[in-house]
């Protein structure tokens, strides 16, 4: 066609090469390894000079086709799955990263990423640095003459704390810095940290991608030079992603942009209707005026994304009263699935920290997450609303 396609249409329509069958949707191809027919094209393809597969721990087709689409949604110039987010994020500090480094980290992250840059970076001599997300005098006061990477996540999980972009972006270009950015909670459909400057974005799959609690999965793609290092490291080292886990999550790439429509509106309609609530002190959702970063989120975002807290009064105790009153939102701890999903850090995700360590970093004892499903709408409010009265008796 002579037209560029849309990044819409082309997560739908990218597909491996046909088979001789001519199937409409991709086979799976479950196999570790390919063969050649000749030497010459195997000693070829070991030396980089041709794009044959060689084995799944380095490519394959279902997984190259999904890799393919995030690039297009992304608009980033290469990629590479990994098995999980977590992987993704790993990788991406491991191969771009050496002793003596120094990285800077917004200090609400997930979880796990906390844990990695805190316990796991610093035994091998990679040193962080956690910036508050609005504090612009304390993220230059942060940086070193080691300071090799800048990391965050916006909207932030659990607080969904918003991060100015494209002030981020001025900032790594200042001083020299690999921007990369945790793009998980809004997705390419929402936003694109390219546009800002990003070199590397990352995203666990497992959530809004498969949208469907499926299957785990993650990927990270951008700059094509520092893509190529991932690659190498991640070749080496094994975190690939399974053919199957790519063929469900290249599937799932086709509905995304109809399914966050929904979750969006879901997520924005209990929000609003939650601030009227008398058992609620407070809601946060990026697109609510109330937000405090409201004017950067509305700049950056196309829409608020699928998922919004509250502050239930009452405390941790009405916390744990509201998710045993649930009758039709599940309690468990993914978020992105097409069935809504009620949860409370304070006694599950972050109940192994002190109160301080919870207040620092935003977790009141109250606070409840709401990831908003493709369920009709009235059904979820009705159901928040019982629990909610519930949980104040
Ligand atoms: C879930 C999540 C991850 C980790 O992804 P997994 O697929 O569970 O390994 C990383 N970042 C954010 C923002 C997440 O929500």
């Amino acid at each position: 066609m002579s037209q560029e396609l849309h990044p819409i249409t082309k997560a739908i329509r990218i597909q491996t090469a046909k088979t001789g069958q001519n199937e409409h949707s991709t086979p799976l191809y479950l196999t570790s390894s390919f063969t050649f027919d000749e030497a010459e094209t195997m000693r070829a393809a070991f030396a980089d000079e041709n794009d044959k597969n060689i084995y799944s721990r380095f490519s394959n087709p279902n997984v190259d086709e999904f890799v393919a689409k995030m690039c297009a949604l992304e608009e980033a110039e290469d990629g590479f799955a990994t098995s999980t987010g977590m992987s993704a994020v790993f990788s991406s500090f491991m191969a771009l990263m050496k002793n003596g480094d120094h990285l800077l980290c917004c200090s609400s992250v997930f979880g796990s990423t906390y844990t990695i840059v805190n316990k796991y970076l610093p035994r091998y001599g990679i040193t962080c640095t956690l910036i508050p997300a609005g504090d612009k005098a304390a993220w230059e006061a942060a940086v070193q003459p080691n300071t090799k990477m800048l990391y965050l996540e916006t909207p932030t999980n659990p607080q969904l704390e918003v991060i100015d972009l494209e002030y981020a972006g001025l900032f790594c270009k200042k001083h020299n810095l690999i921007f990369n950015v945790d793009n998980c909670f809004a997705t390419p459909l929402l936003q694109q940290p390219v546009k800002y400057g990003a070199d590397i974005i990352i995203h666990s799959a497992t959530k809004w991608i498969d949208g469907q609690g499926r299957v785990l999965g993650g990927v990270i793609v951008g700059r094509k030079d520092l893509i190529h290092e991932i690659y190498l490291f991640c070749r080496n080292t094994g975190p690939a992603m399974s053919p199957f886990n790519a063929w469900v999550l290249s599937k799932s790439l086709e509905t995304l942009d109809v399914r966050l429509e929904r979750h969006c509106a879901n997520a924005l309609k209990i929000a609003e209707d939650l601030q009227s609530n008398k058992s609620v002190t407070w809601v946060k959702y990026p697109f609510l005026k109330t937000h405090p970063q409201y004017e950067i989120a509305v700049k950056q975002m196309k829409r608020g994304g699928g998922v919004l807290c509250f502050e239930i009064k009452g405390g941790v105790e009405a916390g744990r009263k509201f998710l045993d009153s649930l009758e039709l939102l599940s309690v468990t701890a993914n978020l992105g699935d097409s069935r809504s999903i009620a949860s409370h850090p304070a006694s599950t995700t972050h109940s192994k920290l002190t109160d301080a360590e919870r207040a620092a970093v935003g977790i009141t004892p109250g606070l409840i997450r709401i990831s908003a499903g493709l369920e009709y709408a009235d059904d979820v409010l009705n159901d928040i609303h019982q629990a909610l009265e519930k949980s104040q008796a």
